[in-house]
């Protein structure tokens, strides 16, 4: 088992990406912390992982809110002693234009994304320091890489998450934590048909234009985890500063 004794904090745990890592991280091991918001999700995902006999518990938090996320960090400490593996991966998504998007979706987007990895990665790295180990993993995406149409706020999020992780790369390398992102191309979660239904497209439709990539197909949330238990385990020891994308090719071009 890769991940035996350590402790994983997982942010947007309880649904899509997060909660398939959850399952992965806790079966190499893991002790498994799950967050979000919606409570009855993540209490129902927890119990899942704990009866295929893996360790997890979800504790209620919004990434947005400083006093959350230092609860969460607090709380996580005080019961299992440290924080071994941080993958901050909640975010949202609306389809906009600069012209059609909200302050409130632009700062939803930004905050969910960018500020919430920001403090969550705040409360968790003197605990890490202290240990002289940690990854931290941030899920950025393809179109933090690239642009993407009606993702203004979704791309400046996701592209500073990139950034972010290569400078706190620098910043705590020589504190032994390895910071890197994890960009998934299109991934078969909730989000992806929220967004088909946002842009007044059908599903069959979406989903052939989103498989318009090298390998011919969206991605499953299970890929994205093997790529995020890479990235927490020591199979990627000399790997920081990076942003690993898994997408079938769709930005290869
Ligand atoms: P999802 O199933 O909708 O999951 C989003 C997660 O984020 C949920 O667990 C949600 O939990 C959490 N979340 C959102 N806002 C939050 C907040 N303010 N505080 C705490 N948790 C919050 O979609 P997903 O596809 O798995 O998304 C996971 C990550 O992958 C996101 O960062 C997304 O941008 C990224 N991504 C997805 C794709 C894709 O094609 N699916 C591609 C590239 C990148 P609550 O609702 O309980 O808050």
């Amino acid at each position: 088992m890769k991940l035996d004794g350590k402790v994983a904090l997982i942010t947007g745990g309880n649904s899509g990406i997060g909660s398939a890592t959850a399952a992965l991280l806790a079966k190499e091991g893991a002790t498994v912390v799950l967050t979000g918001r919606n409570q009855a999700r993540g209490d129902q995902i927890a119990q899942a992982i704990t009866e295929a006999g893996g360790r997890a518990i979800f504790l209620r938090a919004d990434v947005r809110v400083a006093d959350d996320c230092r609860q969460v960090i607090e709380q996580t400490l005080e019961r299992f002693g440290r924080i071994d593996v941080l993958f901050n991966n909640a975010g949202v998504y609306h389809p906009r234009t600069v012209p059609e998007c909200t302050e409130q979706e632009w700062d939803e987007t930004i905050d969910s994304s960018l500020k919430g990895a920001f403090l969550m990665s705040k409360y968790a790295l003197p605990s890490m320091i202290e240990r002289g180990s940690g990854s931290i993993i941030h899920t950025s995406s393809g179109w933090g890489i690239q642009g993407g149409d009606h993702a203004a706020a979704y791309c400046a999020a996701k592209g500073g998450l990139v950034v972010m992780a290569k400078a706190m790369a620098i910043d705590h390398g020589p504190d032994g934590i390895r910071v890197n992102c994890v960009c998934p191309g299109d991934v078969d979660t909730p989000m992806l048909p929220d967004d088909a239904g946002r842009r007044g497209m059908a599903w069959d439709d979406y989903v052939a234009g989103a498989s318009d990539r090298p390998l011919g197909r969206i991605g499953t949330t299970e890929e994205i985890a093997r790529a995020v238990l890479f990235l927490a385990s020591d199979d990627s020891s000399f790997i920081t500063g990076e942003a690993l994308v898994v997408d079938g090719g769709g930005i290869a071009g």
